[in-house]
């Protein structure tokens, strides 16, 4: 799968990077200093993923924990993010990732221990302040959170971390259904799995290489037998011509797998894009149906639906949802502006 292993050298003997070398015996390994020597240092055509990936081990340095921009969670909340991984396996046609770094590469960064370290303090900086919020904390700002988590290995730090902040949550957001590592670990009600569910031709056109549909609800119902909080997205919605049958048989498949009152939270967001990353989709994907859409420039600058279209969608789809048992505030909307919905607060 890797070509090449790029390896910051005072990680060559790390116990996570000789069991990573194991996996992959026929890569080229390659000592350097630091990632970002070498990462996107040469831009790399995002679509080279396909078949040419590379893996950088190394340790991330710099802020290790970042505020969320405003409405990215459940509202009220300050809501935070940390990053140690760039880059995703899978290949969804709107992706940002495609936009963002110069290389489709992944990089794992290997550092949990002080990540958590960092995490700890915020979060005990701004309990001391306000000690009767909860705080959010979210992986994979940069990636998919359980993808690739056999390789990196990273979940036991995070849930020995969360044992001890019960007034944070970890949301852990994926389209995977490799919950193989997260089945090793003691469910924690503070760690929330949210998977992000399109209707299955949408899976099918625009969520390349991931998981099917019925597996995500496989793993979804797995996951919630074993008693692991579950969060959901319907995100991004994409209108067609099926759009309120598709996300009605979207809303019975999930409950015939989960039950309602199961849920911690689903939030809705349509489809957006920031301007570099919609050109790159334009470059990326001609074919997509995604291009033939209406599409204006938003109130953040996004290009998205047009004001009462997103209104529309984001209403149908809530009230499919609150019909079928889904209490209307455990609904919210992603990345949205707060006048579409003043029961809710916003997130990105
Ligand atoms: S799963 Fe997420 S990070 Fe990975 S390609 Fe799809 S949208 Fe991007």
């Amino acid at each position: 799968m890797f070509e090449v292993i790029y390896i910051e050298k005072q990680l060559l003997d790390h116990p996570r990077v000789l069991e990573i070398l194991k996996k992959y015996p026929n890569s080229l390994i390659q000592k350097i200093d630091k990632v970002e020597d070498v990462f996107g240092r040469v831009k790399k055509p995002y679509l080279q993923k396909r078949t040419n990936l590379n893996l950088f081990l190394g340790e991330k340095k710099g802020q290790l924990v970042k505020l969320a921009p405003p409405a990215y969670g459940l509202s009220g909340e300050p809501h935070y993010y940390f990053v140690h991984a760039y880059n995703c396996i899978y290949e969804c046609n709107y992706c940002y990732l495609q936009g963002y770094f110069h290389s489709p590469d992944i990089v794992l960064y290997l550092n949990h221990e002080e990540i958590a370290l960092e995490i700890a303090r915020v979060a005990s900086v701004y309990h001391t302040l306000h000690p009767k919020n909860n705080i959010w904390f979210h992986a994979g700002e940069y990636s998919d959170s359980l993808a690739l988590t056999s390789l990196s290995g990273e979940l036991g730090h995070y849930f020995k971390l969360f044992r001890n902040l019960p007034y944070c949550n970890l949301e852990l957001r994926t389209k995977s259904v490799n919950i193989r590592e997260l089945l090793k670990e003691e469910p924690l009600q503070n760690i929330i799995t949210s998977f992000s569910l399109s209707p299955a031709h949408r899976v099918k056109s625009n969520d390349l290489k991931t998981p099917p549909l019925k597996n995500r609800l496989e793993a979804i119902r797995e996951l919630n037998a074993n008693g692991f909080p579950i969060g959901i997205h319907f995100d991004p919605i994409i209108y067609d011509d099926q759009f309120i049958e598709t996300y009605e048989e979207l809303a019975d498949q999930l409950l015939d797998f989960i039950s309602a009152d199961k849920i911690r939270y689903i939030s809705l967001g349509v489809v957006r894009f920031t301007k570099e990353v919609y050109q790159k989709v334009q470059k990326n994907y001609p074919e997509s149906d995604l291009l033939a859409q209406e599409f204006v420039r938003s109130f953040d600058n996004k290009i998205r639906y047009n004001r009462p279209m997103r209104l529309w969608m984001l209403s149908k789809v809530k009230q499919q949802l609150i019909d079928r048992g889904v209490a209307p505030e455990r609904i919210y909307l992603c990345m949205e502006d707060t006048e579409l919905d003043p029961m809710n607060k916003t997130h990105e």
